[in-house]
């Protein structure tokens, strides 16, 4: 085809219950055409003001390093990693999912000697098993999921694992990209130093910032590094100049990823948290009581479910793929399958932010056990 010969760009609305991105409400959208500015325009400099301001709203926290990371969800962890992990220090890693996995990878590959205990892929950690694995070694940091969406699984005890991993003198470093304004993420409550985030998920805005916050010891353990950070991109010691008070330029800031964030973040706000806690929980009950009345049943006990994140298992007999083919295709429908050892086994649907609303429980309902019906 001729360059020129390109049609107007046409995108089909869809539906979107999968692990991520969520559905954008208009008026985060509309947010997003704002007419540009520099990244040095005092507008914008009020703007990551209140955009960091309602970060640790939505982080509990007091922490002052709080920004928005340029890229989505992993750099935030390669920001939350790269930032305290000199070579040869040693790391544990708690992995009961796919994203502990990438934990495990992108700390090795800054040198760290890391050492991981697994749990099955659908089951939590008792925190006495992390506490146990403290006691053997001293660690620079502990890295863990608090919300693992490859399996749907919560990790609860957060608060103590965090104590027992300050007393080893371990930093605590924390994935909530799929919890974070979904479900309780209690920064400062709970002891956690670093915690990462993604726009996309339960706080639906589009992909591409990652809201980080660092505690003051974590602050302290990157101004004590003997060499520096191996990612200039992500290096917090260059980038708290920019967001702090010296407003030195580092990289263009995404202008209107950030314009669209604010204003995610004023729709949490406007919502207030335990409801917006509250509505995650009733959508999700209501997707897995009509799940359980389609005879699916859910891969995960009610104590360690998300409730931004449904994994269900897949009826004996069913394509997976065709199956979910058929949803996009002909319902404008999005669920996700499972990815490695639980590929072609569950589903994985996401009620994240603007997509958990009943409307859009109950057409997935109903379409599920129309396309199941005509098999
Ligand atoms: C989605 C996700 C990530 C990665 O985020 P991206 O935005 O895809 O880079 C990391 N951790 C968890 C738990 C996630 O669900």
């Amino acid at each position: 085809m001729e360059a020129k010969e390109y049609q107007d760009l046409n995108i089909t609305p869809r539906i979107l219950l999968g692990p991520g991105p969520s559905m954008v409400a208009p008026r985060v959208l509309n947010a997003l055409s704002y007419p540009l500015v520099g990244h040095l325009d005092p507008q914008f400099l009020t703007l990551m003001q209140e955009v960091q301001q309602l970060l640790r709203f939505v982080f509990q926290t007091e922490n002052e390093l709080t920004v928005p990371v340029s890229g989505t969800g992993s750099a935030g962890m390669e920001a939350a990693l790269c930032n305290f992990i000199e070579p040869g220090d040693n790391v544990l890693v708690a992995v009961l999912g796919y994203f502990g996995e990438r934990m495990v990878e992108m700390a090795g590959r800054y040198g760290a000697q890391v050492d991981r205990i697994d749990r099955p892929w659908g089951e939590a950690f008792d925190p006495d098993e992390i506490k146990a694995a403290l006691s053997q070694k001293k660690y620079k940091l502990l890295a863990l999921v608090h919300a693992e969406t490859s399996t749907g699984i919560l990790q609860h005890g957060i608060a103590e694992i965090a104590t027992a991993a300050h007393d080893n003198g371990a930093l605590v470093v924390m994935d909530t990209v799929t919890s974070l304004g979904g479900m309780p993420v209690e920064i400062d409550a709970w002891g956690v130093d670093v915690a990462f985030s993604g726009t996309q998920k339960s706080m639906s805005a589009p992909p591409g910032l990652a809201p980080l916050t660092i505690s003051p010891r974590a602050r302290e353990v990157l101004r004590n590094r003997s060499v520096p950070v191996g990612n200039w991109y992500l290096d917090l010691s260059l980038l708290e100049n920019y967001w702090g008070s010296e407003r030195t330029y580092h990289h263009t800031a995404p202008i209107n990823a950030n314009y669209a964030l604010r204003e995610a973040l004023r729709m949490v706000a406007e919502e207030g948290l335990e409801e917006r806690f509250a509505r995650h929980r009733t959508n999700a009950e209501a997707l897995w009581a009509g799940l359980e009345d389609l005879d699916i049943s859910l891969f995960v006990p009610e104590e360690n479910r998300l409730t931004t994140l449904t994994t269900a298992v897949i009826p004996p007999g069913v394509d997976d793929l065709g199956l979910r083919k058929t949803l996009l295709n002909d319902y404008n429908l999005e669920i996700a399958g499972g990815f490695g050892p639980l590929v072609g086994q569950i589903w994985r649907i996401g009620l994240m932010g603007y997509s958990s609303r009943l409307e859009n429980v109950m057409l997935l309902l109903a379409t599920l056990g129309e396309v199941l019906k005509k098999r």
